[in-house]
């Protein structure tokens, strides 16, 4: 592999030699040059330098990869479903013994701060267990029809080859939590990670191969062309699938894809989280679930907390405390000693935060609390930020920002505060704070998402049924549902007389 930067971490240079990134296209076990040779650069966010060479598929490479995985099908589909647990059981106790490997690999390819990637790979690895799990469990139903004379048989099946594209985000964890539920079914998949972090993709897929997945069930294709890959695979009739996480505006285009062969689709899109906090809250709570729900993964998250809406009573003191724990947040690279927040993805992610922040400004709304950044000028750094008087129509809450932004708005009356909360397309992920557990939830049952947190700042967990409403998706990934996305319920009508 090329490496283009001054220098590699020590701590991923031996994972980054095994990945071979130059050759990493990864079809049938093995990893190839794309056919023309060439490659991407894969940049470091935080100081804005070529990392890495990646090899960069096209075409041909994509069919390759849908041949691989076609003809990998009907064996790994035959595959007893406890050797297929067992695999994806093994590939959970290597990827958790991995830890710190990959932790790095993500850091420095994404950005994060090293305890956000820790926390990643154990998301990541726990999505491997759960379906290694649910994997046996594919159950089925028997009965007589109503008006007898025959019997019904009802059952799963793989729904096939499936195409999986994934964002920058969660590296890891966006691939397994598609992986997971795909091999568990019995399907065969083609992977597409996003171009600024295909590292990771490369480093999961080995670590399948090593669990002992069947050579061509993974094959994962880096590329800078994402719709060239990508429209590939969509008109490919071997293709019964696709499940895309990414933002709404590319779910678009896929679902109107999808559309000309009726591909079975998946979409985890864009989120713009509402953060409630009520007069009753416990406010140290609510700081705390605050500061994960904003401030994991740099505001990175689909399911960041986009706007705060803060009773009026509460406001002051909330925002001293959230103000407060916001400026002690140590922002720097990933592998500087002791940082919580790493920089943005890009420097146009950069540019689209602050652009939010000013037209917020220049709307009347006040920085009030802000963190440090590195000094100097390298890196895609933005500092953690508290914006209060946010006026309640401002671009900055109708948006997803994707950074570590805080807008704070105050409420007095209830009803008109859930009309704000709901006045959006998107509907994936919402938090709300109360002393009484029944209002909390009352609330929670009138905001239009597919996720609610109730005290507390987190909702993502394998176990639990992971996806949005209105324009923040279609289907769920994780849980029991996760499994059905990848799988076709056929039923069988027996005469009976
Ligand atoms: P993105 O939509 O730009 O890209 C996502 C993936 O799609 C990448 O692999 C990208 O290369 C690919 N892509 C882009 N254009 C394409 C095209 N025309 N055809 C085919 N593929 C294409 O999103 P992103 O910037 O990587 O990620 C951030 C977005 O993802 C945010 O909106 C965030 O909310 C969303 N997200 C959602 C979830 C969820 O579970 N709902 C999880 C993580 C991220």
């Amino acid at each position: 592999m090329t490496i283009t930067a001054p220098t590699v971490p020590a701590r991923v240079a031996g994972l980054v030699a095994e990945l071979d990134a130059v050759r990493g296209v990864w079809i049938g076990g093995t990893g190839r040059a794309a056919t023309d040779g060439t490659t991407f650069a894969v940049d470091d966010p935080a100081t804005g330098e070529s990392i890495a060479a990646v090899a960069d598929a096209g075409t041909p490479e994509a069919v390759a990869a849908v041949d691989s995985a076609a003809a990998a099908l009907p064996g790994w589909a035959a595959t007893p479903a406890r050797t297929r647990g067992e695999a994806l059981r093994r590939a959970y106790e290597l990827m958790v013994a991995d830890t710190e490997r990959l932790a790095a690999l993500i850091a420095w390819e994404n950005g994060k701060a090293l305890p956000d990637a820790r926390a990643e790979v154990a998301y990541a690895a726990e999505f491997f267990r759960w379906f290694a799990e649910e994997a046996v469990r594919t159950d089925g139903e028997y009965g007589p029809s109503p008006a007898g004379g025959t019997r019904t048989v009802v059952t799963h099946v793989p729904v096939g080859v499936a195409a999986l594209v994934t964002p920058w985000n969660f590296p890891a964890a966006m691939a397994t939590r598609k992986i997971a539920p795909a091999l568990a079914a019995g399907c065969t998949v083609v992977l597409k990670p996003a171009s600024e972090t295909p590292l990771t993709a490369l480093a999961v897929a080995r670590i399948l191969t090593a669990a002992g997945v069947a050579d061509g069930v993974v094959n994962v294709v880096p590329t800078s062309s994402s719709s060239t890959v990508v429209t590939s695979w969509l008109e490919d009739p071997r293709v019964r699938k696709i499940s895309f996480t990414g933002s709404t505006p590319v779910g678009r285009i896929l679902l109107r894809q999808a559309a000309d062969r009726i591909v079975n689709s998946s979409m985890e899109l864009g989120g713009n989280a509402p953060f409630v906090v009520c007069e009753d809250a416990d406010l140290g709570a609510a700081v705390r679930g605050a500061m994960v729900a904003k401030f994991r993964n740099a505001g990175q998250a689909c399911t960041a907390a986009n706007r705060f809406y803060v009773h009026a009573d509460v406001a002051d003191e909330f925002v001293a405390r959230f103000g407060a724990a916001i400026e002690a947040l140590r922002v720097g690279s990933a592998f500087a000693d002791r940082t919580e927040i790493g920089p943005l993805v890009s420097s146009k992610a950069r540019a689209g935060v602050a652009a939010l922040v000013d037209e917020a400004t220049a709307g009347g709304a006040a920085v009030t609390h802000q963190a440090r950044v590195p000094s100097g000028d390298r890196g895609w750094f933005y500092p953690p930020t508290l914006l209060t008087g946010v006026d309640a129509g401002a671009a900055i809450l109708r948006n997803e920002v994707f950074g570590p932004v805080a807008p704070v708005v105050t409420w007095t009356s209830e009803d008109e505060m859930l009309r704000w909360v709901n006045d959006t397309e998107f509907g994936l992920a919402a938090y709300v704070y109360s002393g009484s557990l029944q209002r909390a939830m009352r609330i929670a049952e009138s905001v239009e998402a597919g996720m609610v947190g109730v005290n507390r700042g987190i909702v993502s967990d394998p176990s639990t049924p992971f996806g949005g409403v209105k324009q923040s998706g279609l289907g769920r990934e994780g849980a029991r549902e996760g499994l059905r996305e990848f799988q076709e319920t056929k039923y069988l009508s027996v005469e009976w007389t």
